[in-house]
């Protein structure tokens, strides 16, 4: 039996030489896609023999859902497993009008960063194109009928830019309107920031939002905090992220992870400004969700405050993102990690 979304959508030679008509390939798509169905028994405008012919030949799920989390913000967080064991984590966020989502890419992750539950036992493997697309559809199925999906944020488990192949087939049924139907200025990659593969994605799919986490304005601190940053270094970064910038036309968003006591002193502070002030970019800055377990700690309130006032007075973009969902482990890696340890598994 074959996944139905392996590849992305793979059912269209399927109903070739079955011989039915590709409208109903098209009908399929829109079941799932925007009706949102669970079971090929929902497709009523199917006839019932081709119903029975799909559940035969065709998997709809390969996941099966460990756990879900609601927080009394309206976030949820599901914690999925693939038939080899592996685990990951995706949300779904409200927040007024807008409903985001945010999936993974691969099972654990190879980049390291300190702070961070994902990588904390490395990487095990690339999520497939089809294993990208479930998560999106769960999340979605989510939603009452009447809301529609109007963000999605590429920010879960793992290294988006290490799994490009598999993930932007993923991305362009998120956007076509007979996939998800969110526009792509909608759409986030956030990356470490492999310079190489930025580059490649400007020539190829500049449409979508980057976003890249930095977390530090020296490498002497970012190698510390990001330890792919050796072999990179931020003059090559931020040369790639002004190349994806020229290309698409498009502000970036650089991320910051405020640690208290590591980067959240003036001396970053004004690093940041020197960095980024010629430079058309959002720098957006994220208070750390603490991961049991490491040594990082939440900046408070008036460390904040005193960052804010020295990038703003710098003349700098500047977000400060409140924390959704933190009570139910949203920051990445947390909830698969959190299980693992009430079970003694990973
Ligand atoms: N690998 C990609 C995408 C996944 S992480 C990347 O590095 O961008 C998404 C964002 O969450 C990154 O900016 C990451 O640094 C940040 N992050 C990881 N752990 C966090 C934590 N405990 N608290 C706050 N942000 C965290």
């Amino acid at each position: 039996m074959q996944h139905l979304l392996a590849g992305g959508w793979s059912s269209a030679d399927w109903f070739e030489k079955h011989g039915y008509p590709s409208y109903r390939n098209q009908q399929l798509a829109s079941w799932i896609f925007q009706k949102r169905a669970t079971d090929f028994t929902q497709m009523s405008d199917l006839p019932g023999a081709l119903r029975q012919e799909l559940a035969r030949d065709f998997r709809l799920w390969t996941s099966d859902v460990v756990s879900a989390q609601r927080s009394d913000d309206g976030t949820e967080k599901l914690l999925l497993q693939w038939p080899d064991g592996g685990r990951i984590e995706c949300v779904l966020l409200r927040d007024g009008t807008r409903r985001s989502i945010c999936v993974s890419t691969q099972v654990g992750c190879a980049m390291g960063c300190v702070f961070c539950a994902s990588g904390l036992d490395g990487v095990d493997r690339n999520l497939s194109t089809g294993e990208i697309v479930e998560q999106m559809l769960r999340l979605q199925q989510k939603l009452p009928a009447s809301e529609r999906l109007s963000h999605l944020v590429v920010m879960g488990m793992g290294e988006p830019l290490a799994n490009l192949d598999n993930l932007l087939p993923a991305l362009e049924l998120a956007n076509q309107e007979s996939g998800l139907g969110i526009s792509s200025r909608r759409i986030t990659i956030s990356t470490v920031g492999i310079p190489q593969a930025i580059r490649r994605l400007a020539d190829r799919h500049a449409h979508f939002h980057l976003a890249v986490s930095l977390h530090a304005p020296d490498d002497e601190l970012r190698n510390r905090l990001v330890p792919v940053n050796r072999n990179i270094g931020l003059d090559d970064l931020l040369s790639a992220s002004d190349y994806y910038f020229e290309v698409s036309g498009r502000r970036l968003t650089f991320e910051y992870v405020l640690l208290a006591g590591v980067n959240d002193k003036e001396t970053h502070a004004h690093g940041l400004v020197r960095l980024l002030q010629r430079r058309s970019a959002l720098l957006n800055v994220i208070p750390y969700n603490p991961v049991a377990g490491l040594p990082f700690q939440t900046p408070d309130r008036r460390a904040i405050q005193q960052f804010r006032v020295i990038l703003e007075n710098g003349g700098l973009n500047v977000r400060f993102r409140r924390r959704k969902g933190d009570r139910i482990n949203a920051a990445c890696g947390q909830l698969r990690r959190s299980r693992a340890v009430d079970t003694g598994e990973r």
